[in-house]
């Protein structure tokens, strides 16, 4: 990020025109081109800062459904083993898109279900608790659905979710939790807990924890580690293989821009892939390909080896050509590329903030920006509901969670430097 100071014209450069000089130079300017952008009712761009929610529509992804669609109105049941995009192993076209955006071998990851679904799955795998170790870490405050999800897991197995899940929190007066805090619990209680299930970027806060070093304190601590990527696949890198977690979820509409309720993401560990062994839910779509189709001949579950053998049903194409459409972008682009226009456009916020909404907003999520992705989150000091409305009345897309928090993510592939600005100067103008 370059330094804000005043260049050689004496201009001050939070000024527009730096932000249109910083839209210029960015490599990544082009991609914005791809989206449909939603407008304002005078026909002018918003300022789109949700794709933390719901990401914006790539402009391929229609094609990419007419495309099945055609394909079923003219082929019927042969559309499952048609020459191109077969559907029968349509799910498969995903597999090397993923692996790259998560770090993971292609058969480390799946595109199935939805993500709190997934969790369940996963769980049913990899939370085996005995009465001595049975233990959940989540953090505080994790996403309500996989704290339902956790707590019904807990239940199931006859454990009290009071007494069964251990919550991190972040300590007295701070918003971020520490990953000190993190491993000091692994020492210390690491013996009873079975499972540590943390969300890569939390939703609320958009810390992002250090992913690599809380799975080697829990695998030494002998548990086992699973991420929740939702708020973190295709926001932040990611090496899931190498650094040993055993299993990970994620969806795919946040800012993997496939759609509302699009397919999500699993991803097993290779250590676990091929084991056979694993109690799962089985369904015939995790059965092997070779034997799938022996249907009522093969009574007897076969595990495809891989994530895809924790698959249950066929899954829906046409939610899933829009996520083969999306990733084609992620591929495009790079990650690298993006994680590094990210940083510059969360680090032009913060300087933003600091200047023009000092007093107004106070920013929750990490000033270290390896310790956060694309989302900022700001504490609203006064009549937090007032300024909402008057930056929706500015054509400004972001977000309130109770009680005060404004979420705002500035997203590498669709905003720009100007859309900062635009953000700042709207909500800089509702101190009046
Ligand atoms: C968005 C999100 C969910 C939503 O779950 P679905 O099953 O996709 O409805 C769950 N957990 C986290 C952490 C999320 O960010």
């Amino acid at each position: 990020m370059t330094p804000i100071t005043p260049d050689a014209t004496g201009q001050t450069p939070h000024d527009e025109s730096h932000a249109l000089a910083l839209d210029a130079s960015d490599p990544l300017r082009r991609f914005r081109e791809r989206f449909h952008i939603p407008k304002r009712p005078d026909g002018s761009p918003v300022t789109y800062f949700a794709g933390h929610s719901l990401g914006l529509q790539p402009k391929t992804t229609a094609a990419a459904i007419q495309r099945e669609l055609n394909d079923w109105a003219a082929m019927g049941v042969d559309g499952h083993f048609k020459k191109e995009t077969p559907w029968y192993s349509y799910h498969e076209l995903l597999r090397e898109p993923l692996a790259r955006l998560v770090g993971a071998h292609p058969d480390e990851v799946a595109a199935m279900n939805s993500l709190t679904v997934n969790l369940h799955l996963m769980m049913v795998t990899f939370y085996r608790p005995t009465r001595d170790r049975h233990k959940i870490v989540m953090e505080d405050a994790a996403f309500p659905s996989d704290t339902y999800a956790v707590k019904s897991q807990l239940r199931y197995h006859g454990f009290d979710p009071a007494d069964g899940m251990i919550v991190v929190k972040p300590r007295p007066g701070e918003f971020a939790i520490r990953t000190d805090d993190v491993e000091q619990l692994l020492r210390d209680r690491g013996h009873e807990i079975a499972l540590v299930m943390l969300g890569g970027v939390n939703y609320f806060t958009g810390q992002l924890f250090d992913m690599p070093r809380i799975a080697a304190a829990a695998k030494s601590a002998g548990c086992v580690v699973g991420y929740d990527l939702a708020h973190a696949a295709g926001n932040v890198p990611v090496a899931l293989h190498d650094w040993g977690v055993d299993f990970a979820v994620w969806c795919s509409y946040k800012y993997l821009n496939g759609g509302p309720g699009a397919v999500a993401g699993c991803f097993v560990h290779r250590d676990h892939g091929a084991n056979a062994d694993l109690h799962r839910f089985a369904g015939w779509w995790g059965n092997d390909p070779k034997t799938r189709f022996r249907m009522h001949l093969q009574p007897e579950f076969v595990p495809r080896p891989g994530a895809d053998g924790w698959q249950i049903s066929n899954p829906p194409i046409f939610s899933l050509a829009p996520v083969a459409a999306s990733l084609a972008l992620f591929d495009e682009a790079g990650m690298v590329a993006l994680r590094d226009k990210s940083r510059r456009l969360t680090g032009y916020m913060c300087d933003l903030l600091d200047r023009r909404a000092d007093g107004v907003v106070r920013i929750i999520t990490p000033r270290e920006p390896d310790a956060r992705g694309c989302q900022i989150s700001m504490l609203v000091n006064d009549h937090p509901r007032e300024r909402l409305s008057a930056l929706h009345a500015a054509g400004v897309v972001c977000d309130f969670r109770e009680p005060n928090v404004l979420r705002a993510a500035p997203v590498p592939l669709y905003n720009t430097f100007h859309d900062v600005w635009r953000f700042v100067q709207a909500l800089a103008r509702t101190i009046q």
